[in-house]
C-alpha cells in the first residue's frame, strides 16, 4: 500500500484482513501526520459497527514510531545501535536483591506493600532535594513529586498545562516520547532549531516576539539541556543564560528534562536552569538511567504555585508510584551507594563513546557524513552525506547487519531526512567497530562511491 491508499486498508481491515502500511517519513513525523486517522491501525476505530467512538485526542496518539521501527532492527545477530536503553549491565543486582530483603525483612514490609502517599516517600524526596543542591538549585522537598518514570511527569505536565490549540515550543529534534505525552492535548507546536550549541537563540526569539505580536504566549518550552536525546548535544554555560535572559523576557516558563545529566564523561555539565530561574522552571529527573529504567522511578520539581495541580493530576493518574519500588530504591541509595555506581556507568559509556567517535572518523569521515561529539549520555546524531536518506538507507544497514534509528521521528516538523541516531551503550567496542563498518559500507553504495 501506499498511504494514498488508506481506503483500500480500511476496506481490508474491516473485512478482517491483515494490512501493511508504508508510511513516508522522510518528510513528515507520522506523530503528526494530518492523515493518520487514515493509517491508524485500531480495527474498533474502523468498523463501523464497534459501539466505541474515540475521543478526539485520542487521534493525536499514535504508536510510537521508533518501537514500530525497533521491531525491524531486533533480527537475532544484528548490531543494535537503534535502542534508547541504557546497558543491562549496570543494573545493581546485588544491591536491589539486598534491598529488597532489607525492605522485606525489616520494619517497612508491610507499609511497603500498603498504598502510599501521593507525593512520594518522604527519604526520596529529601534525596532528590540534597542532589539538586549539589547542584546549584535549592529546592524544597514539598516540591518533589515522585513519579512513575519521568515519562509520566511529562505527561502530567501535559494535563496541567497544555489545551487544544495551546501554543507548544518544542527544540528540533526533540525527544519522541515528550511529542507522544503532549500530542494527546492536541497543541500547537513549534519546533526552534538548534545548532551544534543546543537550542537557537535568534529563532527562539523570533518566535517569541511573532508569538507575543499575535497574542499567543507559547505555554511552555520543553529542553533537554544534557547530552539531549536524540542528538547528544549539550548547553553551555553561556547558552544556558541566555536562553534564561529570552525566556524571562519573555515569560515563557520552561520544562527542564534532564534523565542524561550524571552520565557525564570528562566534567560534570553547566548547572541545570532550575537553578537560574527557580520560579520559571519545571525539572524532570529520573533513576532510570543512573540505577534501572524497570523500576519506573523518576521525578518533577515544581514551583510551589503549580505542584498542586500536578499532584492531584498524578492522584488521578495512578494515586503514587510504586511504594515498594521507592522504599528498595531508598535503601539501595541510602550509605551513598550511587557516589560509587554511577561513576562505574560513566566509565564503561566513557569507553564505549570513545569507540564510537573513533569508528566514526575512521569509517564514516571519508564518506561526508557528520556527527556530533557528545560529552555524556549515550547517542550520537549522524547526518548522512548529501542526497542520502536516512530511512530509505534502514532496510540496506539492517541487511548488512546493523540498526540505526533514522531520525525523522524526532522532529514536530521539518524532519531532515539525512539524521539518524545511533546508541552507543548495548554495543562493545568491537561490535561498535564492525557495526559503523557496516554502516559506511552501505553508505557508500548508496553515494556510488
Ligand atoms: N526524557 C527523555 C529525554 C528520555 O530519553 C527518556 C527515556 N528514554 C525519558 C524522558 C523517560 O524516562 P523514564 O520514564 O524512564 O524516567
Amino acid at each position: 500500500y501506499e498511504v494514498a491508499d488508506y481506503r483500500r486498508v480500511r476496506a481490508d481491515l474491516a473485512s478482517g484482513q491483515q494490512a501493511w502500511v508504508y508510511i513516508d517519513a522522510r518528510s513528515h513525523n507520522p506523530l503528526l501526520d494530518p492523515r493518520q486517522e487514515s493509517t491508524t491501525m485500531n480495527p474498533n476505530d474502523l468498523n463501523s459497527t464497534s459501539p466505541w467512538n474515540l475521543a478526539e485526542r485520542a487521534h493525536g496518539m499514535n504508536p510510537s514510531a521508533i518501537r514500530e521501527i525497533l521491531k525491524v532492527t531486533e533480527r537475532p545477530g544484528i548490531l543494535n545501535f537503534a535502542g534508547g536503553l541504557p546497558s543491562p549491565e549496570t543494573f545493581p543486582v546485588d544491591a536491589m536483591r539486598a534491598a529488597c530483603d532489607a525492605v522485606l525483612g525489616g520494619p517497612a514490609a508491610r507499609p511497603s506493600l500498603q498504598y502510599a502517599s501521593s507525593e512520594g516517600l518522604p527519604e526520596l524526596r529529601q534525596w532528590v532535594a540534597n542532589e539538586m543542591a549539589k547542584q546549584g538549585a535549592q529546592v524544597s522537598p514539598d516540591q518533589v513529586l515522585i513519579t512513575t518514570g519521568s515519562q509520566q511527569g511529562l505527561d502530567l505536565i501535559a494535563k496541567v498545562l497544555l489545551d487544544k490549540d495551546s501554543p507548544l515550543l518544542v527544540e528540533s529534534p526533540t525527544y519522541l516520547g515528550a511529542l507522544q505525552a503532549f500530542m494527546p492535548m492536541q497543541p500547537k507546536v513549534v519546533s526552534i532549531a538548534s545548532d551544534s550549541g543546543g537550542l537557537s537563540l535568534p529563532v527562539l526569539r523570533e518566535q517569541l516576539s511573532k508569538a507575543e505580536q499575535s497574542g499567543q504566549r507559547p505555554r511552555f518550552i520543553y529542553l533537554l539541556p544534557n547530552f539531549q536525546n536524540p542528538t547528544g548535544r549539550t548547553m553551555d554555560e553561556q547558552r544556558r543564560n541566555d536562553v534564561i535572559a529570552v525566556c524571562r523576557e519573555f515569560g515563557l516558563p520552561i520544562v527542564e528534562d534532564n534523565p542524561y545529566g550524571e552520565l557525564w564523561f570528562d566534567a560534570p555539565p553547566p548547572a541545570p536552569l532550575l537553578s537560574r530561574w527557580p520560579e520559571g522552571v519545571l525539572y524532570l529527573g529520573s533513576f532510570s538511567k543512573i540505577l534501572a529504567p524497570g523500576l519506573r522511578l523518576g521525578y518533577v520539581i515544581a514551583p510551589p504555585a503549580l505542584y498542586p495541580k500536578l499532584l492531584q493530576a498524578k492522584q488521578a493518574a495512578d494515586l503514587h508510584t510504586p511504594g515498594f519500588n521507592q522504599r528498595v530504591v531508598a535503601e539501595v541509595i541510602k550509605d551513598g551507594f550511587l557516589d560509587t555506581h554511577v561513576p562505574t556507568i560513566r566509565a564503561r559509556y566513557h569507553a564505549q563513546r570513545d569507540a564510537m567517535l573513533a569508528a566514526l572518523a575512521r569509517e564514516l569521515g571519508p564518506t561526508g557524513a557528520e556527527w556530533t561529539q557528545p560529552v555524556g549520555g549515550m547517542f550520537v546524531w549522524v547526518r548522512l552525506p548529501e542526497g542520502v536518506n536516512a530511512q530509505a538507507l534502514l532496510p540496506k544497514a539492517v541487511d548488512a547487519g546493523m540498526a540505526f534509528v533514522p531520525g525523522a521521528p524526532f522532529y514536530a516538523d521539518h524532519a531532515d531526512p539525512r539524521t539518524l541516531r545511533l546508541s552507543f551503550v548495548t554495543s562493545t567496542p568491537e561490535q561498535i567497530d564492525r557495526g559503523i563498518a557496516a554502516l559506511a559500507q552501505v553508505i557508500r553504495q548508496a553515494t556510488g562511491g
